[in-house]
């Protein structure tokens, strides 16, 4: 039998079954075989009912004695008894009891799995179950592990409950014995001490012992892994190859002399990041360099400064961030640096009229100007250079290796450096930016003092108001933010609204203005000119001064229903102020809250630290949420997490870098197997690898 067998075409799998299967993704015998269980039942995790505990959670194996409708007091609701060598356990369905009791009768021997509750007699509420029946003959004395598989409604109308994967895989694992090759090199397998991979699918269904589960998920969990890597290594040998036409030849005519006007000396960290930029930037192969620092830490500067050396070699730059009102602020940043030098900049938006658009384009075409600053349209569409070489992305954590390839096809031999604030923990980085070089800045510029961060509630706020009158007399600035979250944009506009009224009110003669995602791009503009020209004194606004703004003037960050900002997010708030001499306070203003937010609230409190943060983050809100691979452009996993399986993404990473050094093109006939895995499993992503 072969991988890509139907599924339809085996036997004992009906239409219906066929179907409800083709209706969750599974097509073929390999996709059956990739249907993991979701846990096993061993009998350490298995409770005897005289051993429940209230309030705790707890595995019973039982034979089912009896169920019944039974009337409540408000409806009627699904009762089922079980039993095993000790005692009783009730469980109880009040949602979905017409359905669920179809899945059991009476003699059926059962798993449930939940928190035990005490009525009279211990019970669980909708428990988690599976039927065992023969399989589960007593799994308590006979040690067997059984494997539990995921499955929903339409499945288990089509008879593929746990118990029905179980029946179909069985005869499927065991027709494959000795029959599934390895593609991994021998001694590859003993390097990494990896499970062959025939007893790794057979163990993953069914293993004999617990020992036998772990190495088998530990060696698919590798294949995954190592197959993500493999791609992200092909691809970067793939750049490495590439010759860029556009060399570096010299540090130019305006490094040096815009270097020396910088008012304040580059930090240890940022001088490093420049050699290493300079190093790839006379290397004949493009740089794709991902700079990570956390916010404040300086890294405009450093697109400005390579910027600098690319105009000095007669090449075209192009800046792009992601927000109309962070690309002006590069383009005044860069106003200024280049000033006194025959260095032209040109800022390209939205806003601008389409004859203006058309008079840039023209320009930028010629060569007329030299760095172009921008949103991701810069590159996108109709914008041509003469002489592209240098591409900055800022604050560019959004994009994953795909989307990063189609924004980066006008400019393929070009030098890509893409910048970050979001410190991204280590494991993490490596599948996102897997094909980038890294360079961190790990220093924040000298004389910075420490933000103070304080979590109050609604009580305190006259006193924070007070506090911040006082640092507006003093001359300085504050934010307040309020937050947008787009389920209900009207209601928090609204808020903001609100709260930005009686705010200027508060806060007379001072001038405060109102900032929002749904005004114009001219009208945010201007307000924020405004704000950086000190006529404002407070801002009020939604998340849209989220990344990069830069007022080293403002000391105040106020945050309105913080519970209600990520981690990431709260830290990249924060980010805007502390930025100058004078100190930052930030304050967290909560009001709804549990355990759970005031513990993130505590966080913020406790550490500066973007990298404990974002760990915090991720650790709290799952991998998915911020950036997994859903976003990265990578093949999704299936068993690996990359939160929790760090080690074995290392060694994966090590053999699949290793490996594409020995062959670049993977054309040695030890890897035939893994190329040919590569053509048929990952066929959507050879491209982005340059394997045909
Ligand atoms: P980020 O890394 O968050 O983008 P910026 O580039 O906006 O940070 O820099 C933050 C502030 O620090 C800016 O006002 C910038 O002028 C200033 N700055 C950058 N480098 C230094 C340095 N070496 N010493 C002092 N101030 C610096
Ligand atoms: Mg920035």
């Amino acid at each position: 039998m072969r991988h890509d067998t139907q599924i339809s075409s085996l036997r004992g799998v009906g239409t219906r079954k066929a179907e409800a299967l083709a209706e969750v993704g599974l097509f073929t015998v390999n996709d059956l075989l990739e249907h993991f269980p979701r846990r096993y039942l061993d009998r350490s995790t298995v409770s005897y009912t005289n051993d429940l505990r209230k309030d705790k959670q707890a595995t019973i194996v039982g034979k089912v004695t009896g169920t019944q409708m039974r009337r409540g007091r408000k409806r009627s609701y699904f009762e089922m008894v079980i039993a095993d060598e000790r005692g009783f356990l009730k469980c109880r369905w009040f949602n979905g009891a017409n359905w669920i009791q179809k899945r059991f009768k009476k003699g059926d021997v059962v798993a449930v799995s939940g928190k035990v509750d005490f009525y009279g007699g211990f019970q669980m509420v909708h428990p988690d179950f599976d039927v065992l029946n023969e399989e589960g003959t007593n799994p308590i004395n006979t040690g067997i592990i059984v494997p539990l598989y995921p499955s929903g409604q339409k499945l288990q109308a089509a008879g593929l409950d746990s118990r029905g994967f179980r029946r179909l895989l069985r005869p499927l694992v065991d027709g494959l014995e000795g029959q599934i090759p390895d593609f991994l090199p021998k001694e590859l397998l003993a390097e990494y001490k990896l499970m062959d991979l025939g007893d790794a699918v057979r163990d993953i269904h069914f293993p004999e012992d617990m020992d036998a589960l772990k190495q088998a998920q530990h060696r698919l969990k590798f294949n995954e892994l190592f197959f993500m890597q493999l791609l992200l290594a092909v691809r970067k040998q793939s750049m490495t190859e590439t010759i860029k036409q556009n060399r570096f030849e010299s540090l130019g005519d305006y490094l040096e002399s815009q270097y020396k006007k910088l008012p304040y000396e580059l930090t240890g960290a940022q001088k490093r990041v420049m050699n290493e930029i300079w190093d790839d930037l006379k290397s004949s192969h493009p740089m794709n360099r991902l700079l990570q620092g956390d916010v404040g830490s300086g890294k405009t500067v450093i697109s400005l400064l390579a910027a600098a050396i690319a105009a000095g070699n007669g090449y075209q730059s192009a800046i792009m961030a992601p927000t109309e009102i962070l690309a002006e602020q590069h383009y005044k940043n860069a106003l200024t640096f280049f000033e006194g030098t025959p260095i032209r900049v040109v800022l390209l938006t939205g806003s601008q009229t389409a004859a203006q658009k058309r008079d840039l384009r023209k320009a930028l075409k010629e060569g007329y100007y030299h760095v172009a600053i921008g949103t991701h349209a810069l590159i996108q569409g109709k914008v041509h250079f003469k002489d592209l070489q240098l591409v900055v992305i800022d604050e560019q954590h959004r994009f994953g290796v795909l989307q990063r390839g189609e924004l980066l096809e006008k400019a393929a031999e070009a030098d890509v450096l893409v910048m970050t604030a979001t410190p991204i923990p280590r494991t993490l980085s490596m599948t996102i930016f897997g094909d980038l070089s890294v360079s961190i800045i790990d220093e924040l510029p000298a004389g910075r003092q420490k933000i103070i961060t304080r979590k109050v509630d609604v009580i305190t706020l006259p006193k924070v108001y007070g506090f911040i009158e006082g640092e507006l007399k003093a001359g300085r600035q504050a934010f307040v933010v309020y937050p947008l979250i787009e389920a209900s944009e009207k209601i928090d506009l609204e808020a903001a609204t609100q709260g930005f009224e009686k705010l200027a009110e508060r806060f007379k003669p001072f001038k405060a203005a109102l900032l929002h995602g749904r005004m114009s791009a001219d009208e945010k503009d201007s307000i924020m000119q405004a704000f950086s020209r000190n006529d404002i004194q407070l801002l009020v606004s939604t998340t849209v001064i989220e990344v990069g703004i830069d007022i080293p003037n403002a000391t105040v960050m106020m945050i309105e229903n913080a519970e209600r900002f990520g981690l990431a997010q709260l830290h990249q708030l924060r980010g805007r102020i502390g930025r100058g001499e004078h100190r930052g306070v930030c304050v967290l203003v909560h009001r709804n809250v549990n355990s759970d937010s005031l513990d993130r609230l505590k966080i913020m409190v406790e550490t500066l630290d973007g990298f404990k943060i974002a760990e915090e983050d991720l650790r709290l809100r799952g991998a998915g949420d911020i950036f997994g691979t859903r976003q990265s452009g990578l093949p999704a996993l299936k068993i690996a997490n990359i939160l929790w399986d760090g080690e074995i993404l290392k060694d994966s990473r090590r053999a699949a870098f290793d490996l594409v050094q020995k062959d670049p093109h993977l054309r040695k006939g030890i890897h035939d197997g893994i190329r040919r895995i590569i053509l048929e499993k990952y066929a959507d992503y050879s491209a982005l690898a340059g394997i045909g």
